[in-house]
């Protein structure tokens, strides 16, 4: 039997990978969208939590003229309003007792103050359908092959381009074009062996990559109204650095009042499997929790830890104007992390950029004005049954 040759193979199925697989579906099914993981989605999946369903962590987004377009990029993909207001609150610290407006990191700025800087914005994109019902709606929009379990572990090479993918180590995958959204780091693996100088491979290896270290708790009673970015350091320079957080809206639940609050920092991917890091990271967050809630921690109905993959870093890889490997004529660099935002952002950034490179536009679409939150809501988890 002929072997099946799919248009596109896109590697990494997290925000930015099912975007552009839901773009290309408009022009064709022939896509084969691949992950390691069972599910789809990466990192941007729902949990459900004792106040509701709740992103896989914190999830803001400034507001600045790009996050506008990035944002724009998704309601045209999903032809639905997802952005409900754009809203201005300064953050806050804690600092000698009292709450103060949060004025930057002064002289002894944190080793990860980019990735935690996007969090102090005062203007912020208030959303209206959150990022892991956006990936449910993408998942609904892509109509081609979607290949769980699927880990690429190989791209094969011929001339200047990729013919084949390893998946597994083991099964072949052909196509004529590869999009590549998982993690820049891993490309000095995969990448075949003349595609990049040596220097770029250990380069590539070497560099300083951050995972996220999230922290989500439900408190058993209402601990805050504020819904101000908080940014959390405590008096003591370390190396563990600040965190930033915030405080959603309290609910009753079966006639108790519990609120949820989600708080991010940064370590180094190198250390994320260290438990001690981990646990040292932790208990400075919950120590700054304290400290600026004396009793938010008591009688905690629950609580979770997210230690992300690798969600900043780009690894000075070098790619053409139109995101090719330079050598590699038909295998894009789609991964959020090249892009020069940062976060949700720069992920839809990168893949309306790709989306472009391939040929194709996203076209703007008339979305009414006056959709609900309820209209605009995608289906449960369950009911998109990804
Ligand atoms: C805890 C946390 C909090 C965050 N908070 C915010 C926030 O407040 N604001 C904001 O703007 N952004 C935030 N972000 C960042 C934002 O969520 C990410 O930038 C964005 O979702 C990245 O999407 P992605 O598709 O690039 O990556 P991912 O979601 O990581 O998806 C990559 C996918 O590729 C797959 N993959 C990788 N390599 C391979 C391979 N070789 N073969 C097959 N599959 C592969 C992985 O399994 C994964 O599913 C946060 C991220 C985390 C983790």
């Amino acid at each position: 039997m002929a072997q099946h040759i799919y248009d596109y193979a896109i590697i990494g199925s997290g925000l930015t990978g099912l975007s552009i697989a839901a773009a290309l579906s408009r022009e064709t099914s022939n896509i084969a969208l691949l992950d390691g993981a069972d599910f789809a989605g990466g990192v941007n999946k729902q949990i459900n939590f004792p106040t509701g369903p709740i992103n896989n962590g914190l999830r803001f987004v400034p507001d600045s003229v790009l996050s506008e377009k990035a944002m724009k990029f998704m309601e045209n993909l999903l032809a639905t309003k997802i952005v409900a207001d754009v809203s201005e609150e300064a953050p806050i610290t804690y600092e000698a007792g009292g709450f103060k407006t949060f004025l930057g990191f002064g002289e002894n700025p944190p080793a990860f103050y980019e990735e935690l800087n996007y969090f102090t914005s005062s203007k912020r994109i208030d959303l209206a359908v959150e990022p892991h019902q956006w990936i449910q709606m993408l998942m609904q929009k892509f109509t081609g092959d979607f290949l769980p379990r699927s880990y690429v572990t190989k791209f094969h090479q011929e001339g200047d381009k990729v013919t084949s993918i390893t998946i597994n180590g083991s099964k072949t995958l052909h196509a004529h074009n590869f999009i590549f959204a998982g993690t820049v780091k891993d490309l000095a693996l995969l990448l075949p062996e003349d595609a990049i100088s040596v220097r770029a491979r250990s380069k590539l290896g070497k560099n300083t990559y951050w995972t996220a270290l999230c922290l989500d708790i439900c408190h058993s009673k209402a601990v805050t109204e504020s819904t101000a970015m908080h940014v959390l350091n405590g008096t003591t320079q370390d190396e563990i650095g600040p965190c930033a957080g915030q405080f959603m809206p309290a609910v009753e639940v079966e006639g108790q009042t519990l609120q949820a609050s989600q708080w991010i920092t940064f370590i180094e991917s190198e250390v994320m499997d260290d438990s001690e890091v981990v646990g040292l990271t932790l208990k400075k967050i919950k120590r700054q929790i304290k400290r600026a809630y004396p009793e938010a921690l008591d009688d905690v109905k629950l609580e979770r830890i997210f230690v992300s993959p690798i969600i900043a870093g780009n690894g000075d890889i070098k790619l053409s104007a139109n995101m090719t490997i330079p050598s590699l004529e038909n295998l894009w660099i789609a991964s959020s992390t090249v892009n020069e935002q940062k976060n949700l952002v720069g992920a839809l950034l990168q893949a309306e950029m790709t989306v472009a490179s391939l040929g194709f536009k996203v076209e703007d679409v008339e979305i009414p004005e006056t959709v609900s939150a309820e209209e605009t809501a995608a289906p449960s988890f369950e009911e998109a049954s990804l």
